[in-house]
């Protein structure tokens, strides 16, 4: 495994890093032992950086977490998120009940890092002016060790990056083979700043791998079968399609952990081989011909003054 530091929070954290939503049956109902052994199975190829939220199975995949972390939290890098529940409230007040109701689920007494998430559902001057200072509040008490925002619209994280004071940004579906627009508009900013990057979904929430994607995956048609395309002709060549939708995100040169949801820990095994693995050379020529008409392609997200579409 390899490590990078996450932007100047003075956290080193494993270039894939795993995906906690999975555990919350978000992609389909899955055991109480399978988490167990998919995060065991995970440290112990070294996977050091975990990333959840309260959202996730609506408080089932932290309880989760925090089961399957007991006696190992001390190796891991701990990321969780606020504002996003039932419903969203970035209030300062949700924000501090928040916290406290998530240490308790994850069996710790700090996160290294909290999210507010999916900021573009909130107000963009209450994010920047009350969510993030309150947020700030809960380092000075010792509960997070970095504070930082997660979303789907680059327009907005950029601009967020640009005028609060943040550490961390998770950004998700911009950067895989499907979607290429994150270096457009957020990693020069977060770069500049010193601002650590977060790239999630590097299968495209499953459209890039052979079990396709969830009910309810937001993206237009054209590129779930731009993503079919992609995978049947990875198949075609003899190719694993998660090694290499993996291997793609692991080379981005900014990024600090690429964050692949995982449900077992088989799929665990599986993505762990991406490390090895390098693409062949003429293979992102045929792959780009496939997909390069929904590069640039995103879908609605949030309050419409906060969209990209
Ligand atoms: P993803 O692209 O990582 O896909 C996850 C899906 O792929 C799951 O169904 C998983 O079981 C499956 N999968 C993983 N490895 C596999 C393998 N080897 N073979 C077959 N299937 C495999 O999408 P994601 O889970 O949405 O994103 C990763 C993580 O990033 C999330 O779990 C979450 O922690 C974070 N995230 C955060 C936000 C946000 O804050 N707004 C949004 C998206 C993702």
């Amino acid at each position: 495994m390899q490590y990078k530091e996450l932007g100047k929070t003075g956290l080193r954290v494993s270039i894939i890093g795993f995906g906690a939503s999975p555990l919350g049956n978000e992609f389909g109902t899955i055991t109480a032992a399978d988490c167990e052994r998919a995060v065991r199975t995970a440290i112990d190829d070294g996977i050091n950086f975990f990333d959840v939220s309260p959202y996730y199975g609506r408080t089932v995949a932290e309880a989760r977490l925090g089961q399957a972390l007991a006696g190992h939290r001390e190796k891991v890098v701990l990321s969780t998120k606020c504002g996003r529940y039932d419903a969203f409230d970035f209030s300062a007040t949700r924000v501090a009940r928040s916290i406290d109701e998530s240490l308790t689920r994850l069996r710790t007494d700090y996160v290294d890092l909290l999210l507010a998430h999916d900021i573009e559902f909130g107000g963009r001057e209450q994010i920047i002016h009350e969510t993030l200072p309150a947020m700030r509040i809960l380092q000075k008490e010792g509960k997070v060790r970095s504070i930082g925002v997660s979303g789907l619209p680059l327009k907005m994280l950029a601009d967020v990056a640009q005028r609060a004071d943040i550490d961390v940004v998770l950004s998700y579906c911009h950067f895989n083979l499907l979607a290429r627009d994150l270096d457009e508009y957020l990693t020069p900013v977060v770069q500049a700043r010193g601002i650590g990057l977060i790239n999630a979904s590097p299968l495209h929430m499953r459209l890039l791998s052979t079990s396709g994607p969830p009910p309810w995956h937001p993206a237009p048609d054209i590129v779930r079968w731009k993503g079919a395309a992609a995978v049947a002709l990875m198949e075609r060549l003899g190719l694993n399609p998660i090694e290499v939708a993996l291997r793609f995100c692991l080379n981005h040169p900014y990024v600090s952990s690429t964050l692949v949801g995982m449900s077992n820990a088989n799929e665990v095994k599986e993505n762990i081989k991406a490390l090895d693995f390098k693409l062949p050379a003429d293979l992102m020529d045929e792959l780009d011909h496939v997909t390069a008409p929904v590069h640039s392609v995103t879908w609605p997200s949030g309050r419409p003054e906060n969209n990209d579409v």
